[in-house]
C-alpha cells in the first residue's frame, strides 16, 4: 500500500461479534485494526453488549475505536476486510450470524456513495450498539437527540478496554 506519504485522517470504526468468544473477537480485532499500516489507535469505547437487531443468534459484542489513518478509505476498508476474514467471517446469508463486523462509520469528513463504500455509513444513526459506544469516546459526533431516538434499544456496557 502507497500510504506513506500521506496526512492522518481520523476515522471511526465499528466492530461488532455474535459467535464463539465475542468479547475476545472484539479485543483482538482492535489490537488488529491498530497494526494496520499507517494506522495508530486513537481512542477505544467500553464494551458494548446488544441483543441482535436485524440479525439472528446469540446477543452482541460491540466497540467503537478512533485511529488515525494514513490509508485511503478504500485502502481502510480492505484492511477491515482481511481482519475479518482473518476471524473466519462467512457470509451465508444477509445479517447472518457473525464472528466478526468491521465498519467504517466515519472517515475523516468524508463522503462517498458508492455500494462498496458509503460514508458516513448509512445506518449509523439507526443502531444505539453504534451511536452509544462512538458518544463514549467522541460526544461532538453524536446529539443528544439522536441518542434519545434510540433510547428504547437496550445496550449494556461492559468493561472498558485498553488503552
Ligand atoms: P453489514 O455490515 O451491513 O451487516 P457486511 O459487513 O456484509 O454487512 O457489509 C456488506 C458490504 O457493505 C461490504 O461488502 C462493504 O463493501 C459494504 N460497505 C459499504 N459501506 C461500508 C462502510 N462504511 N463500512 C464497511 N462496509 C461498507
Ligand atoms: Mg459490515
Amino acid at each position: 500500500m502507497s500510504q506513506s506519504g500521506r496526512p492522518e485522517v481520523l476515522a471511526y470504526i465499528a466492530l461488532g461479534a455474535n459467535l464463539g468468544n465475542a468479547q475476545a473477537s472484539v479485543l483482538v480485532a482492535i489490537q488488529r485494526v491498530a497494526s494496520l499500516p499507517g494506522t495508530r489507535l486513537i481512542r477505544s469505547s467500553s464494551l458494548y453488549r446488544t441483543a441482535p437487531v436485524a440479525a439472528t443468534g446469540p446477543d452482541f459484542i460491540n466497540a467503537v475505536v478512533a485511529v488515525a489513518t494514513r490509508l485511503s478509505a478504500p485502502e481502510l476498508l480492505q484492511g477491515l476486510q482481511d481482519i475479518e476474514n482473518q476471524a473466519g467471517r462467512l457470509r451465508p446469508y444477509r445479517n447472518a450470524p457473525r464472528t466478526l463486523d468491521l465498519d467504517i462509520l466515519l472517515y475523516g469528513d468524508a463522503s462517498m456513495n458508492s455500494p462498496a463504500l458509503r460514508l458516513p455509513h448509512p445506518r449509523m444513526h439507526e443502531r444505539a450498539f453504534v451511536l452509544v459506544p462512538l458518544a463514549e469516546i467522541a460526544p461532538d459526533k453524536v446529539r443528544p437527540e439522536q441518542l434519545g431516538a434510540l433510547a428504547f434499544q437496550a445496550i449494556e456496557r461492559l468493561a472498558a478496554t485498553a488503552p
